[in-house]
C-alpha cells in the first residue's frame, strides 16, 4: 500500500485506554528488586515509604496484562497526544534507500520528550493518595521539566535535585522548571545528609545522577506527605510508556504496515521498553516476529559491555538493588560525553529480554550520532535530541544496509524528543571539538568493581 500520509494521526478516541504490562507475557520474569538491608525481595511495605501506593502495586505486578488509564490522565494526554507517527519520506529520499522508515515523535510537548507520559501518571497517583508533593532528580533536565509540568497541572509541590554540572550549564532548563513552579536544587547540596557527606568527601564534585537520586529519596522519606518519583528504569515507568508502542501499533495496523526492525535509544530503557511492548508481546506469544535493537552510547555501554548482576540504582546505595545489565553504580561516563543516556544500569525488563536473546543491542560513538542528527534535521526538519539521535543513527545504518541488499525493509524507530536545550553539544560537534572517548577495559572493570558481590 503506497498512499501512506507523511503523518499518521490517530483521533483522541483511538488513543489507548489501558497501558500494557509486558511482564505479563514474559516467560522469564525480570528478577525481583532486593531490599539492600536483608537482600530479600522487596515487599510493598518496603517500598511504600518511598513510592506512592498505586505505583508500588504497578511496580510489583508481573501478572496483570492491562492497567486502565484513569480518565484524568487521558485528559492530560489529550493536550499533546496522540503523537504523530511519521513516514520519513524525505530521509528515505536523501538516503536513496528502498527501506521504508517510520518514526514515532514524542517531542511535541514543552518538556520536549516522552517523559511526560509517565510524569503525569506518577503525579496523578501521588495526588490520589492525598500527598503534598514529590521529589526527584534530573540530569539533562527533561524529566525534571516533565514532572514540573505534571505537578503544576495537578497542584502538587515538586522538588527537583538537578545534577550540579547541568544546573550550571543548562540555566534555561532550570528556568523552565521554575516557570512551572518547581523548586530546583543543584546536587550534591547541603540540604540532605547524603549530599553533605558526598560534599565532604568530594568538595569539587559536579554531581551525578546516582548522587541526585540519593538526595531526592532522602528528601522524600524525611518529609511528611512526600514521595519520590523516578523517570526511567522502573517497571512502572515502562508500563506508562507503553502508550508509545500501543499508539504506534494502532497507526501501523490501520495501514496494514508491519515493521521488520524496531529501534530505540536506551538510557534507563523506558522509551524503548514502551515502544516495543505490544510488538514484543506478539513475539513472545509466537504471533509475529520482529527484530528489536537497543542503541546506547559507546561511552556508557551497559548492555553491550556491562554485566547482568545485582547492583545499586544509586551512588548513595539507599535504593533497592536491581538485577540488570550494569557498568557498576560507581561508573561515571567521561566528562566529554555530551549525548545523554549516561545512566550506569538498564531496566530489568529490557535486561532480561536482552539476556534471553529476544532483543539486540548496539553501541554508537557520539560524533557519528551527531552526524546522523544533522542529516535528519536537514531532511526531516525536526531538530532531534542527542539521545534520540542514537536511534536515528542505527535506523540510517539499517536503511543503508537495505539499500546494499536491495531490500524493502520496514523500519520503525522512536524519536524521543527535541534538542533545543542541547545546542552546546551541537556547537562542540560543529566546531570539531567533540571527541569519542570509549572506555578502556580497565575503565569498565573499575566501574564493575563498585557493584556489590551478590550471588543471585
Ligand atoms: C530521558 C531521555 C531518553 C532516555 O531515557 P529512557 O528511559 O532510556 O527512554 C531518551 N531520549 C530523551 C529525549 C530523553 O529525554
Amino acid at each position: 500500500m503506497e498512499n501512506i500520509p507523511y503523518k499518521i494521526y490517530l483521533t483522541e478516541e483511538e488513543m489507548p485506554r489501558a497501558w500494557y504490562n509486558l511482564r505479563a507475557d514474559m516467560k522469564n520474569n525480570p528478577a525481583p528488586l532486593l531490599n539492600p538491608a536483608t537482600l530479600q525481595p522487596v515487599t510493598a511495605a518496603d517500598l511504600e515509604p518511598v513510592f506512592c501506593r498505586e505505583l508500588v502495586k504497578q511496580e510489583l505486578d508481573n501478572d496483570t496484562p492491562y492497567f486502565e488509564i484513569p480518565e484524568e490522565i487521558r485528559n492530560f494526554y489529550r493536550m499533546y497526544r496522540p503523537s504523530p507517527l511519521v513516514r520519513a519520506y524525505c530521509l528515505e529520499k536523501e538516503l536513496g534507500t528502498p527501506a521504508k522508515i517510520y518514526y514515532k515523535f514524542e517531542g511535541n510537548n514543552t518538556s520536549g520528550s516522552h517523559k511526560l507520559n509517565s510524569a503525569i501518571a506518577q503525579a496523578y497517583y501521588a495526588k490520589q493518595q492525598g500527598l503534598k508533593g514529590v521529589t526527584t532528580e534530573t540530569g539533562a533536565g527533561q524529566w525534571g521539566t516533565a514532572l514540573s509540568m505534571a505537578c503544576a497541572y495537578l497542584g502538587l509541590d515538586c522538588k527537583v535535585y538537578m545534577v550540579k554540572v547541568s544546573y550550571e550549564q543548562k540555566p534555561h532548563r532550570r528556568e523552565v522548571m521554575r516557570t512551572y513552579g518547581a523548586n530546583v536544587t543543584p546536587s550534591p547540596s547541603n540540604t540532605t545528609a547524603v549530599g553533605r557527606k558526598i560534599l565532604e568527601e568530594f568538595p569539587e564534585t559536579t554531581g551525578s545522577l546516582g548522587c541526585a537520586i540519593s538526595e531526592a529519596v532522602e528528601a522524600a522519606t524525611t518529609r511528611e506527605g512526600y514521595r519520590y518519583v523516578l523517570g526511567s528504569v522502573l517497571n512502572q515507568v515502562l508500563l506508562h510508556q507503553s502508550v508509545i508502542g500501543l499508539e504506534s501499533k494502532i497507526a501501523l495496523d490501520k495501514y496494514g504496515v508491519k515493521p521488520d526492525i524496531i529501534i530505540g535509544c536506551a538510557g534507563g530503557g523506558s522509551n524503548l521498553g514502551g515502544l516495543i511492548a505490544p510488538f514484543m508481546r506478539e513475539k513472545l506469544r509466537g504471533e509475529a516476529d520482529y527484530r528489536f535493537i537497543a542503541v546506547e552510547p559507546a561511552s556508557c555501554p551497559s548492555l553491550t559491555r556491562g554485566k547482568y548482576i545485582y547492583d545499586f540504582c544509586d551512588t548513595g546505595k539507599v535504593c533497592p538493588l536491581a538485577k540488570m545489565y550494569t557498568l557498576g553504580n560507581g561508573f561515571i561516563p567521561s566528562p566529554n560525553h555530551a549525548g545523554g543516556l549516561r545512566y550506569h544500569g538498564m531496566s530489568s525488563v529490557l535486561s532480561q529480554l536482552y539476556d534471553d536473546g529476544l532483543m539486540e543491542a548496539r553501541s554508537v560513538e557520539q560524533t557519528k550520532v551527531f552526524e546522523a542528527a544533522e542529516l535528519f534535521a536537514r531532511s526531516e526538519g525536526i531538530l532531534p535530541a542527542p539521545e534520540s539521535s542514537h536511534a536515528i543513527k542505527v535506523a540510517i545504518d539499517e536503511a543503508m544496509k537495505a539499500k546494499e541488499e536491495g531490500k524493502e525493509t520496514t523500519i520503525l524507530f522512536g524519536l524521543t524528543g527535541t534538542g533545543y536545550f542541547d545546542m552546546k553539544a551541537y556547537a562542540q560537534f560543529h566546531d570539531g571539538t567533540m571527541t569519542d572517548y570509549i572506555p578502556t577495559d580497565e575503565d569498565i572493570a573499575g566501574g564493575l568493581a563498585t557493584a556489590p558481590q551478590i550471588d543471585k
